[in-house]
């Protein structure tokens, strides 16, 4: 792996406590905009239910009077039906406005029946029985009135004669379409969507799909029991389908009426993802500028690393691949060449009387010498030998894939070669030179990559017996073959 690989990596798992940091101010930014946005729900539910007290009050404050006028309280019905259809047009989202007796029968109205010499008795609807018990204002449940045909709640107040006995009660059929009318009116935020539920999980208003939703029961989806026992509350709730969404409560004062608001998830996540932006438009740039910086060292160090590996494995005075290196090529050449069942042989080459010549030119002429003859054995060999300074005035050949033959035959061109060459001096003067060379071959003379250079030091020793200048073959036989 290269250095500017193991740099990238590194920045990689550096960019991990960033991306943990972000992970967790995310959730914190979460959990502020949920409590945020459930407290905005509360406010807004708050806000509707207001609202709809404050209309209730005002019907109230009417059926107050109503029910304390000498009519009312004489039982004055023609009066009452005169005040009533004058008093009706004024107030348009009543659908009507009557009187109704202890027995349950209509006895004034602001809008009369078809057949006004029929009597409408409402005994038996849930505002006549709620009102009968109240001592105050009483609110029906959301039906059909009886007269207008229109859907309406009624809202009742009693009435009592003069003697204080109770006669009957006011009440007033209101539309519901100005409880719609009032929660329109305070523009709940689109994503956010208000409804307002009677005590039976009636659908009474809705913020948004109206149509939809007015009349149809969400007792069940709303938690009905739940927001009958505490007048407000905040929470998760789950609508139909499984989706969940933050919700907030709120009970009428008025009217037992509960307005929900919830709010759709897209806008408390939306804050998150702002968040997020914000920290990768600040965190990426820097990853980008600390990634081009790595890249940049990065390459410089491998630059230098390449470099300083070449010089570990190679000779400053020859350029020739030094004995580390030797011993890394030899051992894979012998792996090689036992897979491949083919030789690998071996040149041990060292520059004769060389000491002498040193003595009688000088180092520098020494020097000269070296590289001439390292220069003679790397153009003497094939493109697949690799030749090597073994130490002092030693050179090396390692010949993957040639028998004994083969080598002795370059280890001969490269003696040849180098006897017919002249060393060129600082002088300007040139000096002979000339080498001897021991061959051996793997695995007909050595079993082992370190036998096998002993094989060829020694057939070199005898080739300087022999008189220098000339090229010895190893005539050894391998031992037995080492274990492991
Ligand atoms: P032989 O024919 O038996 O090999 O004799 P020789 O003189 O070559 O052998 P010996 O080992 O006695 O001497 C080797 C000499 O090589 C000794 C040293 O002066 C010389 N030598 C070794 N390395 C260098 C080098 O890097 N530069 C120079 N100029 N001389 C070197
Ligand atoms: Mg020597
Ligand atoms: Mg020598």
């Amino acid at each position: 792996m290269t250095l500017r690989v193991r740099l990238a990596i590194l920045l990689l798992a550096m960019l991990l406590p960033f991306a943990g940091l972000s992970f967790w101010q995310a959730r914190d930014i979460y959990a502020d905009q949920r409590a945020h946005a459930a407290s905005e729900a509360l406010s807004m539910s708050r806000l509707i239910g207001y609202s709809i007290d404050d209309y209730i009050e005002s019907t109230e404050d009417l059926l107050v009077f109503v029910a304390g006028s000498e009519a009312a309280r004489t039982g004055d019905s023609a009066a009452l039906q005169t005040w009533f259809s004058e008093m009706l047009p004024s107030y348009p989202h009543f659908m009507n406005i009557i009187f109704v007796g202890s027995d349950g029968i209509i006895q004034a109205a602001g809008l009369l029946p078809e057949d006004p010499s029929k009597p409408v008795d409402v005994s038996d609807t849930v505002y006549f029985q709620r009102s009968m018990e109240a001592t105050g204002l009483a609110v029906g449940d959301f039906m059909l009135g009886k007269i207008s045909g229109n859907p309406v709640v009624h809202v009742c107040y009693p009435v009592y004669d003069t003697a204080g006995a109770r006669t009957g009660f006011v009440a007033a059929a209101f539309s519901l379409t100005r409880i719609q009318d009032r929660v329109m009116d305070l523009d709940v935020p689109s994503y956010m969507n208000a409804t307002v539920v009677d005590q039976n999980g009636i659908v009474v208003a809705r913020s948004a799909d109206a149509e939809q939703w007015v009349g149809t029961d969400v007792s069940a989806m709303f938690d009905l029991p739940g927001m009958q026992s505490e007048p407000e509350g905040t929470g998760e709730i789950t609508l139909a389908g499984g989706r969940t969404q933050l919700s907030s409560y709120t009970t009428a004062a008025k009217v037992p009426w509960h307005v929900r608001c919830n709010v759709e998830n897209t806008h408390v996540l939306q804050e998150v993802q702002a968040s997020i932006e914000r920290q990768l438009s600040v965190s990426i740039p820097l990853f980008l500028l600390a990634f081009a910086g790595f890249l940049w060292i990065g390459r410089d160090l491998d630059v230098m690393h390449r470099h300083t590996r070449r010089m570990a494995l190679s000779d400053a005075l020859t350029g020739l691949a030094n004995v580390r290196q030797l011993e890394q090529d030899l051992h894979r050449a012998i792996s090689v060449a036992d897979r491949t069942d083919r030789p690998v042989s071996f040149i041990m080459l060292d520059l004769d009387n060389f000491k002498q010549f040193n003595d009688l030119r000088g180092h520098r002429a020494g020097d000269a010498a070296l590289k001439a003859a390292a220069t003679v054995v790397k153009d003497a060999v094939r493109g697949r030998d690799a030749c090597y300074r073994y130490g002092g005035e030693e050179f090396c050949v390692l010949l993957p894939d040639t028998d004994a033959d083969g080598a002795y035959s370059v280890a001969e061109r490269i003696r040849r070669q180098i006897a017919d060459s002249e060393v060129r001096l600082d002088d300007g003067t040139t000096a002979p030179i000339t080498v001897s060379a021991g061959v051996a071959t793997y695995p007909a003379n050595s079993n082992t990559a370190e036998d096998l250079i002993n094989c060829s030091d020694a057939a070199l020793y005898r080739a300087k017996d022999q008189g220098r200048n000339t090229v010895c073959v190893s005539d050894r036989t391998p031992g037995p073959h080492p274990i492991g």
